[in-house]
């Protein structure tokens, strides 16, 4: 099975008893969910935090991270905050069973001004919290945006800034996500960014999936679920044939689990027999 992973329901999920969400859990368990997507945040601060992780791993349901949450401006102090942050992070996991490597995504901070010294800034940034993260076994991702998501002047929207940081910081634990949807997105608005190149391929250590397209208004829309994953396809299986082991991550957060369940369930599904089929034709 490959290893596909979806947004946590935090909202839904926090309106449940525990009695109330095991039902879930064994749901998405037995359609061979690997992992819930968390926010940083949401694990730092949420009380019922040591419930969900303890059934999620009853469950054999694993985590991964996306930051969340401002960065200082200054760098000193930014790298101060994500330290403590990355140390409390993975006490509040190892102390629920989760002591396994994890994935932290980051969007890199935006810049004000001056690109070029930001950049600069930005590989320090990563090169001190990468190192810092080893023995705390977190693997530190840049994600590849577009020029829609977010909004702002963020560094990663260009495969070129992505190149850059990786140029710059060779720790093994050091890599990126690719945003399909982001990369689809651009490559509708400006027919480019649809594959990642070479040199960016093996570096991926995780991917986030989701819909995106054209509306008839003209307006492109983002973050949604699969339909047909025709708009996913080429970059499947550009993974595939490059040899991508990590997870697939569908990214998009639906309210109302219990009318939209079967939404989660049967992308998870699709995901998995897409990824398995293609595999398989390769042999
Ligand atoms: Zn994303």
């Amino acid at each position: 099975m490959a290893k596909v992973g979806i947004c946590f329901p935090s909202k839904d999920f926090l309106k449940l008893s525990e009695e109330e969400f095991v039902p879930y859990l064994k749901k998405f368990q037995q359609k061979g969910l690997y992992s819930f997507d968390m926010y940083t945040e949401f694990l730092l601060k949420q009380k019922l935090i040591n419930t969900i992780l303890q059934q999620m791993q009853k469950h054999n349901i694993k985590v991964s991270l996306h930051y969340q949450g401002d960065i200082p401006k200054d760098n000193e102090q930014a790298i101060m905050q994500v330290k403590e942050q990355l140390k409390a992070i993975r006490q509040i996991l190892d102390s629920n069973g989760h002591c396994y490597e994890i994935n932290i995504v980051f969007h890199v901070p935006d810049y004000q001004k001056n690109k070029y010294a930001h950049l600069n800034e930005m590989i320090v940034f990563f090169q001190t919290i990468t190192t810092f993260a080893e023995d705390l076994k977190f693997n530190i991702l840049i994600e590849i945006l577009s020029n829609n998501h977010p909004a702002g002047n963020h560094l990663g929207n260009d495969f070129s800034e992505i190149s850059i940081f990786l140029n710059n910081i060779d720790n093994e634990n050091f890599g990126v996500c690719w945003d399909l949807g982001h990369t689809r997105l651009n490559h509708l608005e400006n027919k480019e960014l649809l594959l990642v190149p070479a040199k960016i391929i093996d570096r991926i250590k995780f991917v986030h999936v989701h819909n995106a397209y054209q509306k008839k208004d003209g307006k492109y829309i983002e973050h949604i679920p699969l339909t047909d994953l025709k708009l996913q396809s080429a970059e499947l299986k550009f993974l595939i044939e490059n040899n991508y082991k990590g997870i697939y991550s569908l990214e998009y957060g639906l309210d109302g689990l219990s009318e939209n369940v079967n939404i989660y369930l049967d992308n998870i599904k699709k995901l998995n027999k897409f990824i398995e089929k293609n595999k398989e034709e390769r042999k």
